[in-house]
């Protein structure tokens, strides 16, 4: 069922319209945090999905969806693979085994104010609790956002930690995701990295150029391109229909100021475990200018179950899309393993 034509202002705002959220006005990117969907009651209400009192089970995690992304869902379809990143289910519910709470190991690795030290020359920050959108896979889904990092000062450890190893060329912010920081207190914190002599590079790993493009404001692009460092942005997109005109203009600004954009995907059981889905979601990207870079494994956190895609099937679709895609376009499909020193090739 193709979306329904929302273009008209005159669309009746009644219980279970499609076109009451998909037909919200443009708004700042902050006015877009506030005005998010923020119960699986409103989402499945907006979207025409039946509720579930079950799901709203599960809202331990709690939901958070943009106005944004909503828009690129199509109503009535529970299918629907943006959809399915956000609907909280009761599968996410009751004993998971094998599935943890802290699957990668970010406990063990936290170095004190959000910093976590896993590999060589690079560490990264925990910037801030907050995301753009809720994803009901998130390997950070359980993780004490609270007491990490979502206060600026509370940054002063972490800088420190960095400031006293120079073996540390290479800063990633992290999140929760750091663009859902002001312009200013990002632009205070990249000086304070900046100030560092040995480091060299920046990446900001971040959803919100999808989830709300409107974030990538004159401003942030300015303020990157003026950097000592070398910056690079990781967004992270699943599949090709959250990539719309929007999301193209956005990288777009990214990439003129000189910036390389990536795009990591995680692999996900009725979102792109397809061989097409996968190679839709490259070429979308590639003709964007984005290299697609990891295809991650699910990480194997606690309630995420249902989106689990054997790694044998995984090879599978990795050899399908080797033979159909350019090289450049082809993800590296990598597992993280608690403990280890990279990110682990599968193939
Ligand atoms: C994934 C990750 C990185 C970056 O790894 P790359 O392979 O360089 O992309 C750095 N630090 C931590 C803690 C990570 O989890
Ligand atoms: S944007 Fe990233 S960190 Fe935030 S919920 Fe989604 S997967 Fe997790």
């Amino acid at each position: 069922m193709p979306p329904p034509d929302c273009s008209s202002t005159a669309a009746p705002q009644k219980n279970g319209d499609p076109c009451s959220a998909a037909n919200t006005r443009p708004v700042g990117w902050q006015q877009a945090m506030k005005r998010a969907i923020r119960s699986q009651r409103e989402l499945r209400r907006v979207l025409g999905i039946a509720a579930d009192p079950q799901a709203e089970r599960a809202e331990a995690f709690p939901t958070f969806v943009p106005l944004e992304l909503v828009s690129r869902i199509t109503p009535g379809d529970p299918g629907d693979p943006i959809l399915r990143q956000v609907l909280a289910t009761a599968d996410e519910l009751g004993d998971q085994p094998g599935f943890v709470s802290d699957p990668v190991g970010d406990l063990q690795a936290q170095r004190g104010g959000g910093l976590l030290h896993k590999y060589d020359g690079r560490a990264l920050i925990v910037t801030h609790g907050a995301c753009a959108v809720h994803c009901r896979y998130c390997f950070r889904r359980e993780f004490p956002y609270l007491e990490n990092g979502s206060r600026k000062q509370s940054w002063a450890p972490a800088l420190r930690y960095i400031r006293d190893d120079d073996s540390i060329e290479e800063v990633l912010l992290s999140g929760g995701d750091p663009l859902t920081l002001t312009d200013d207190v990002l632009s205070g914190l990249v000086e304070q990295i900046e100030a560092i002599s040995h480091v060299r590079r920046l990446r900001i790993h971040t959803r919100l150029p999808i989830a709300i493009p409107q974030r990538v404001t004159a401003e942030l692009v300015d303020r990157l391109d003026r950097s000592r460092l070398a910056v690079w942005v990781v967004v992270h997109s699943n599949h090709a229909q959250e990539i719309d005109s929007h999301v193209v203009a956005a990288l777009d600004r990214i990439r003129r100021a000189g910036i390389s954009v990536l795009n990591q995907a995680v692999l996900l059981a009725g979102v792109n475990d397809s061989v097409d889905a996968l190679a839709n979601l490259s070429l979308k990207l590639v003709d964007s200018g984005v290299l697609p870079y990891y295809l991650h494994q699910l990480d194997r956190v606690r309630g995420a179950r249902h989106f689990w895609v054997d790694i044998r099937r995984g090879k599978q679709l990795m050899g399908q899309l080797r033979a159909r895609l350019p090289g450049y376009a082809v993800p590296k499909y990598v597992i993280e393993q608690a403990g280890e020193n990279s990110k682990t090739p599968i193939a």
